[in-house]
């Protein structure tokens, strides 16, 4: 298997070299060379396999050999550990669940493979592998819990002090092991800038084997595809398939989504649903791209304007809005809307739902009104215990945080406190790497 840059579509690297750099040399986003179709004795038997059979059939089509078998399957085995279940709401509304991962969001599912894959390329390399994240939250629980305890790997996580929720700080704080947490006295983009500093750094680089974790490393969207074979099989509907509606910020979940279609998985259409932060809905309605700041919303993971798989969409659609517009329908809801969602499907279905959940909910609604007959897989995208506030004041009741997110709070956190300077960052990662 071979990948190319989305800037320089002649210049090819290895799937290794791809996961173990994250980004091209040209800022570009690695994409694979070619999307093998699955066979259809495959597409057509999916009841047959179970969730990490799919993984296991979708990774060797498309890897074509460049992880040998066995261990492929151990890295199945290692990362796809928890179920994505279907929820039915009524016969035309179906839940994707997908936050039963210890960090409680979709990006455990990205994150625990990465890890997988990552120490296997990392195998025979004397020196550990020393990965370096800043957070504003999220990205830094599903990481954290993803790399804990994986072999010849350390992680250490910069988050902004006093910006993250307690259970998101006890997330990166309380594991321990290969796992350490600073708390830098600034905010996330204090956090990126050290962490980018210490990328360019000669001296570092030359004592400590420097890597990411970032959000684009092609690791992370390869497993985001499983999950779409593993709805599609529970709905088993061949005649009427499914139309997948994807809450958006980023857009790596909806890309992985494309991914599968191309692969043969056959998908009616997608569903791009975003806040306010609606660049990529207006596109689809115009054909003009406005990248322009974030502005802050109750869905916040979504809080993205200048969504980085963009370009990859793009890449996928040969570039050509006409097509791209063809498959993918956009919506953006208003954070209002978003609550009244949340009452509804709370009122109708006896269901709760996190804010990025409800926002595919009402994006699915505008779909439905010209495609009536059309039957929806709402990817639920975390936990709405994570978002206790909005959810509990929406449907008045109290919201049941699972087990494994409640422990935290007794665990104690263990941090190094930092200020924004570069040079005490460097002093403290010589001495502890
Ligand atoms: C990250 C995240 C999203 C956005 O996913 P993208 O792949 O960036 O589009 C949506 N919902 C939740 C809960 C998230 O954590």
């Amino acid at each position: 298997m071979r990948l190319y840059s989305t800037k320089n579509i002649n210049s090819f690297v290895s799937l290794s070299e791809a996961i173990m750099k994250g980004l091209p040399d040209d800022n570009g986003l690695f994409m694979p060379e070619h999307l093998p179709k699955l066979s259809d004795d495959f597409i057509y038997s999916l009841e047959d396999y179970s969730f990490k059979d799919i993984a296991f059939e979708v990774c060797k089509t498309l890897f074509q050999g460049a992880i040998p078998e066995n261990d492929l399957k151990t890295i199945i085995e290692n990362s796809i550990t928890f179920p994505a279940p279907i929820k039915t709401l009524d016969e035309q509304t179906h839940i994707l669940e997908l936050f039963h991962g210890p960090s409680l969001a979709f990006k455990d599912f990205g994150a625990r493979f990465m890890a997988q894959i990552m120490s296997y390329f990392n195998q025979g390399d004397q020196k550990e592998l020393v990965i370096l994240v800043a957070t504003s939250g999220d990205t830094g629980g599903a990481v954290a819990s993803g790399f804990y305890k994986t072999e010849g790997i350390k992680v250490v996580i910069l988050y902004p002090k006093g910006k993250v929720s307690m259970l998101q700080e006890k997330q990166l704080t309380t594991l321990g092991h290969n796992i350490s947490a600073l708390e830098i006295e600034g905010t996330f983009d204090d956090c990126q800038a050290l962490v980018k500093q210490a990328f360019l750094d000669n001296e570092l680089n030359q004592q400590i084997r420097l890597s990411s974790a970032n959000s684009i490393n092609i690791a992370r969207l390869i497993p985001q595809s499983f999950y779409y074979y593993e709805a599609f099989k529970q709905i088993n509907d061949y005649e009427n398939p499914v139309t997948f509606v994807v809450p958006s910020g980023n857009f790596g979940n909806i890309t992985a989504g494309l991914i599968a279609k191309k692969m043969g998985l056959p998908i009616s259409h997608f569903v791009a649903a975003t806040n306010a932060n609606d660049i990529v809905p207006h596109y689809l309605c115009s054909g003009n791209y406005n990248p322009k700041p974030s502005v802050a919303t109750i869905s916040n993971a979504m809080d993205v304007g200048n969504p980085s798989n963009f370009a990859r969409m793009q890449d996928l659609y040969g570039f050509t809005w006409n097509n791209m517009s063809k498959e993918i329908y956009g919506y953006s809801i208003n954070d209002e809307y978003t609550k009244e969602g949340i009452k509804e499907v709370f009122d109708k279905y006896n269901y709760v739902i996190d804010p990025h959940g409800a926002v595919g909910y009402l994006a699915f609604k505008h779909y439905q009104k010209n495609h009536p007959n059309a039957k929806g897989v709402i990817l639920e995208t975390a936990h709405p215990s994570k978002f206790l506030d909005v959810v509990e004041k929406v449907i008045g009741e109290k919201v049941d945080i699972p087990e494994r997110l409640a422990i935290l709070e007794k665990r104690k956190k263990e941090a190094t406190l930092m200020n924004t300077e570069f040079e005490p960052f460097k002093k403290w990662l010589l001495n502890n790497y």
